[in-house]
């Protein structure tokens, strides 16, 4: 369990955050025209259409960016630095993103841009679970 600052999510992002209760990552989707939205927003980010769910996605992905933070000022991190975290680009969808810790045995150390990683959920104290990234 995991004691860090729990999320706050909108109703927009409501359905995301019941698929990580279920060990599912679900991206908002376009009915009308196919496209994945992220982070939820009330209509469709290309055809600006309102027929809009949730799709589960594979949860693997590559690294399109990070950072290794040394020091935090979040409450929740401060004892767990060296920590990264980073926009990881989903396979689904051209530019398709979403920020993310990025753990794992010497992480620090093995992160890169274009590395393979794949999703997990962390259940954090008081919340329920969120999705983290490990590299493959
Ligand atoms: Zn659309």
């Amino acid at each position: 369990m995991w004691t860090r600052t729990a999320p706050e999510p909108s109703e927009l992002a409501r359905p995301f955050w019941e698929g990580c209760n279920e060990g599912r990552l679900l991206i908002q989707r376009c009915r009308t025209c196919g496209t994945f939205i992220h982070h939820p927003e009330p209509e469709c980010t290309r055809c600006r259409g309102t027929n809009l769910f949730f799709d589960e996605v594979s949860g693997r992905g590559r690294i399109d960016t990070f950072t290794v933070v040394h020091r935090s000022f979040v409450p929740g991190y401060q004892d767990i630095t060296p920590y990264v975290v980073g926009w990881i680009l989903l396979p689904e969808q051209r530019n398709l993103r979403v920020f993310s810790a990025i753990l794992g045995e010497g992480v620090t150390a093995r992160v890169a841009i274009d590395a393979p990683v794949e999703v997990r959920f962390e259940d954090v104290a008081g919340f329920g679970a969120v999705p983290v990234f490990e590299l493959t």
